[in-house]
């Protein structure tokens, strides 16, 4: 008798396990992009741009200091965190090893405010990193990281985004040889009947980096952000020195400006053909594909996949 009850108890056991053994997955208790505030500890501020504040945290539902690190952004003001769930929805649809990775948001407690989890970039961003590690990063090594953001950029256009504030500051560092696309807040998708997206609410844009249609018509393609491009390049090849960023020069051309008279010169200037001249030390051949992110009409510039061509060649 003891032996049939042992005998019920294993069928027993069997029937219990029977969902495992036949490959389905237990219901999770947790969402794993869920994140628990009161496990998220600040460790330091990582950066600030003009909507959000960026900080690294731990993630240590242990409490033992095994946790995850993580980069947690939220926003400055409260009235913006609709921009921040969009830019949520944005990056959470993003896969690809040059965009920097989503990791879940945390949006508790009264439900305030939410802040976007993402994987944590240890160099920060081109705008930090280059200035500081120069004697380390060869031309070489710039003309990777270039290869590299045509490479996100290409798979951003390929799902319909632009990304519309593209620039070294929201360029992210992984590593010496490995960069990734960040800062999604101002990313638009475009719709099915247009390729163009058009600005409708008022707000500060990264001007020098804007191409003529955008500051002009406030229509944004695919190939507004080769100019954006363009213009990050223009940055990298200058280590991101801040006596050469794309505003100062700008502005050492035009003179002093205030307000919105500083657009209306700066439109003149592109439309009678001035253009950021070639950075000390920066060869001819990358100063070339800078000009061909700079033609005036959208049509007749650069496209990503291009772009990716010619940096893989002057790789080779
Ligand atoms: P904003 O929308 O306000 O410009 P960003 O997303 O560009 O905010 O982040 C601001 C700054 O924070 C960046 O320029 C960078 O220095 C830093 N930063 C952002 N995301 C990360 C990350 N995942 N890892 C490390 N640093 C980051
Ligand atoms: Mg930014």
């Amino acid at each position: 008798r003891a032996i049939t009850r042992e005998l019920g108890r294993i069928k027993e056991k069997r029937e219990q396990d029977l969902p495992i053994i036949s490959g389905e997955i237990p219901p999770q208790e947790t969402d794993p992009a869920d994140f628990k505030r009161r496990f998220l500890k600040k460790i330091r501020k990582l950066g600030e741009g003009n909507f959000g504040t960026v900080e690294l945290c731990q993630y240590d539902p242990n409490g033992d200091q095994t946790g995850e690190m993580v980069a947690v952004k939220s926003l400055k003001t409260e009235n913006e965190s609709s921009n921040l769930r969009k830019e949520i929805n944005t990056i959470r649809n993003l896969y690809h090893e040059n965009i920097v990775k989503y990791k879940g948001i945390c949006n508790e407690e009264g439900g305030t405010s939410i802040m976007l989890i993402m994987e944590y970039m240890p160099a920060g961003s081109l705008k930090e990193y280059l200035p500081n590690n120069k004697s380390n990063v060869t031309q070489k090594k710039l003309l990777l990281y270039a290869l590299q953001i045509c490479q996100g950029m290409e798979y951003l256009g390929s799902q319909n985004y632009i990304h519309r504030d593209l620039a070294a500051r929201n360029i992210l560092v992984e590593n010496d040889s490995l960069v990734k696309i960040g800062d999604f807040g101002l990313t638009k998708s475009i719709k099915d009947d247009k390729d163009y997206y058009k600005v409708t609410e008022e707000q500060d844009s990264p001007v020098y980096w804007y191409a003529p249609e955008c500051l002009i018509s406030r229509k944004f393609y695919k190939a507004s952000d080769v100019w954006s491009f363009g213009v990050t390049l223009y940055e990298m090849m200058t280590y991101c020195d801040r006596d050469n960023s794309p505003p100062k020069v700008f502005q050492q051309m035009i003179g002093p400006t205030k307000g919105q008279m500083t657009m209306v010169r700066l439109v003149e200037a592109l439309e009678k053909g001035w253009r950021m001249p070639c950075p000390d030390s920066c060869p001819d051949m990358v100063y070339t594909q800078m000009r061909r992110c700079w033609s005036r009409a959208p049509e007749d510039r650069a496209d990503f996949e291009s772009l990716i061509k010619e940096f893989a060649f002057l790789l080779s």
